[in-house]
């Protein structure tokens, strides 16, 4: 059987065709451009595929309460083309197939659970640290949504000493987003992050702020793993930084053996950027057994 997978970004639309082991049999990428321009050509490449059901993963905030009139939606999303568009009544309708629905990162840690380094854990984090940051979450073997879904990437930071820049983030300032951010580092060292690569008070200072939201995190939610995508995590230098600055923030009060080999414990994604696909594929699947 054959499922369509469709990440939705906003920048790119990513559309895929698998099978049930989260193989990718085919995939192109098209530019997220506006409801009346992206959709059409997305009806139009899934028309055709003889896909039995359709998961999508989507950027935010989205309206993921099935009891809710607007289930399927974008929400307040600052993309304000696509603000309370409601992409999954959409492809119902085109395609007249079981549509799974679930935020971005949901469904890269979902990708990472069924097909990746994650699989037989029942709690576990993703986080992807790009244009912003987003985490995903897994609890007792369920993808966490609550009365919205996670969005860790808001936390408040304690901001790095000396450090005065003001924060990216529209709503929060110096939340996570606001100060650690690709656009954040770029605006604070006006280089971007990529061209920063040998400077290592901008490496130091951005492990600072992630490993602050880690451990939080490990605090509040103590998943059994910690997986980092996103383009600014493509700068693998800061794997060893976070996870030193984890355990010192931690101070030995977590004795876990996960801690104890945090190497293991904070990670980089292991699918090679297909992680968010091959999500999608499995709440194709799961969608699919849920409506039968
Ligand atoms: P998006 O979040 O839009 O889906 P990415 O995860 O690729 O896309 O994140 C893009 C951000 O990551 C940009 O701000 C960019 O500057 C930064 N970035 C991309 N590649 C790298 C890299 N190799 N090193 C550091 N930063 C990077
Ligand atoms: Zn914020």
């Amino acid at each position: 059987m054959l499922y369509g997978a469709l990440e939705a970004g906003g920048t790119k639309m990513v559309l895929a065709v698998g099978d049930e082991n989260g193989k990718i049999l085919e995939q192109i990428s098209i530019p997220t451009v506006s409801p009346e321009v992206t959709m059409p050509e997305i009806i139009n490449w899934f028309k055709d595929k003889d896909i039995a059901a359709l998961g999508i993963a989507a950027f935010g905030p989205i309206d993921l309460d099935r009891n809710s009139e607007t289930y399927g939606s974008f929400t307040t999303t600052p993309k304000l083309k696509w603000a309370n568009y409601n992409i999954v009544k959409a492809m119902k309708d085109a395609l007249h197939i079981p549509v799974g629905f679930d935020t971005d990162v949901n469904g890269s840690l979902l990708g990472e659970v069924t097909y990746g380094q994650a699989k037989g854990l029942s709690d576990a984090v993703y986080i992807t640290i790009g244009t912003g940051i987003g985490g995903g979450v897994m609890s007792n073997g369920k993808l966490v949504h609550g009365m919205l879904h996670p969005e860790l990437g808001h936390m408040k930071m304690i901001p790095y000493p000396g450090d005065t820049y003001k924060g990216h983030c529209p709503y929060h300032c110096n939340c996570i987003e606001g100060m650690a951010a690709g656009p954040a580092i770029e605006e604070r060292w006006g280089k971007k992050a990529i061209e920063l690569k040998d400077d290592e008070k901008v490496w130091d200072m951005e492990a600072y702020y992630i490993a602050q939201a880690i451990t939080n995190i490990i605090l509040i939610m103590s998943p059994q793993i910690i997986i980092l995508g996103g383009g600014v995590m493509h700068q693998e230098q800061l794997f060893p930084l976070i996870r030193s600055k984890v355990k010192e923030l931690l101070n030995d009060y977590i004795k876990t053996s996960e801690i104890q080999d945090i190497d293991n414990y904070i990670v980089p994604a292991s699918l090679n950027d297909d992680q968010g696909i091959m999500g999608c594929i499995k709440l194709a699947i799961d969608e699919k057994a849920l409506e039968g």
